[in-house]
């Protein structure tokens, strides 16, 4: 398995790079059909996806495993995998080539039994590029029909913990215009600027906690007028905004528009990415905490995240997406890294789930310790 995740370190997925992404598909794709599973490829705006099913053109498994096989940019020796103090270290160790290789692993492991499952794999290459207008690589596969029961993402929820929330944002460009006039009489025109500012007053009371786990607005950017001896003609602000669940998405857009309407502000939304939330009471949830739990002994608990993932795409077609993963940080920086046994483990807790899913016995699943992963690897 360490083998596996030396190699998909190795290949520069980077945005830009379409032909390691290239590359990094092919030895993907190879790997999965010499162990018989059934391979899709497609591309998206340029960008390669796959889906790998038990069966051909087989697009609504139970379990969807799913991940991005894209990086963010680091220096060259990133790309080599590491090993140091029980830590793996690398780009994408933890951002998230980490799931494919345990994808790749549990496929080989599963490989003469596998119609007994009722999995499938789908990866993309697009999700670092923080993409929401175009075609993106998710999005376009749920478009093909790619909808399974659940869909497993470990791309949030640290240290075993699971994301019951991420937060959704709303960015919107209000605009206020006015009546000019010389400076020095204002009573002659209307200010774009005095408008806008009671319009903020307003919007802004609409958040009177701003913490992290409520709705919260940030004024990111501001700005107005012309010159310094005019009353301004316009002035305008964005409001970026982030809800906490869909009902209080669209209270909160209900109320900017009424306040946008009272002050005659025209108003353009630039991002719309809904709240995700997970219903830990989901029976497909639930067993995969009880798999966590089983496995490594950790106890799942429920988090909030304040970034969104491409579990949303899956979302809005109400299908409950799993993000738990194992203890690792720095995924944008300079030391990214996973636990070793963590790595391990999280293929095991697939495996059990997937046998938990199908009230199958799930019997012994045999982890391999640290010590045994590192004298295999060449
Ligand atoms: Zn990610």
């Amino acid at each position: 398995m360490l083998d596996i995740l030396k190699q998909l370190v190795a290949f520069h997925t980077v945005d830009g790079n379409s032909d390691a992404a290239q590359r990094a598909f092919d030895y993907i794709a190879a790997f999965l059909e010499t162990r018989g599973m059934f391979v899709e490829r497609y591309t998206f705006d340029g960008y390669p996806a796959l889906a790998a099913t038990i069966k051909p053109h087989y697009k609504t498994p139970t379990v969807m495993l799913t991940a991005h096989v894209d990086v963010v940019p680091a220096s060259n020796n990133m790309f080599e995998l590491r090993e140091g103090d029980g830590k793996l270290y690398g780009r994408g160790v933890f951002d998230m080539k980490f799931a494919v290789a345990c994808y790749l692993q549990l496929v080989d492991d599963l490989k003469d039994e596998l119609n007994r499952y009722d999995f499938g794999i789908l990866l993309t290459c697009d999700e670092e590029r923080g993409n929401t207008e175009g075609i993106n690589g998710t999005k376009g596969m749920v478009a093909k029909g790619y909808l399974p029961r659940v869909c497993i993402l470990p791309d949030g929820g640290d240290n075993w913990n699971i994301e019951r929330l991420a937060k959704g944002a709303w960015h919107v460009a209000v605009t206020a215009t006015g009546q000019a006039a010389h400076g020095s009489r204002p009573w002659e025109g209307e200010s774009a600027t005095e408008t806008l500012m009671k319009a903020l007053q307003e919007i802004r009371a609409l958040f009177p906690e701003q913490q992290p786990y409520s709705n919260t607005l940030n004024i990111s950017m501001i700005g107005g007028g012309e010159a310094v001896n005019q009353i301004p003609t316009e002035a305008w602000a964005v409001l970026d905004i982030r809800t906490m669940d869909h009902r209080s998405l669209a209270l909160i857009k209900n109320d900017v528009q009424s306040i946008c309407y009272k002050y005659n502000l025209s108003a353009q939304e630039t991002t719309n990415i809904p709240p995700l939330v997970t219903d830990l009471e989901n029976p497909f949830v639930h067993d995969f905490i009880t798999s966590v739990e089983t496995i490594t002994g950790h106890e799942c608990e429920p988090t909030v995240s304040f970034g969104a993932s491409d579990g949303m795409y899956f979302n809005a077609h109400d299908i409950p997406v799993v993000q738990v993963r194992p203890a690792g940080g720095g995924h944008h920086g300079d030391h990214e890294w996973i636990d070793l046994q963590d790595f391990l483990y999280y293929k095991d807790v697939l495996i059990d789930y997937l046998k938990r899913v199908l009230n199958e016995p799930v019997g012994k699943v045999i982890t391999t310790t640290p010590q045994e992963a590192l004298t295999k690897t060449v």
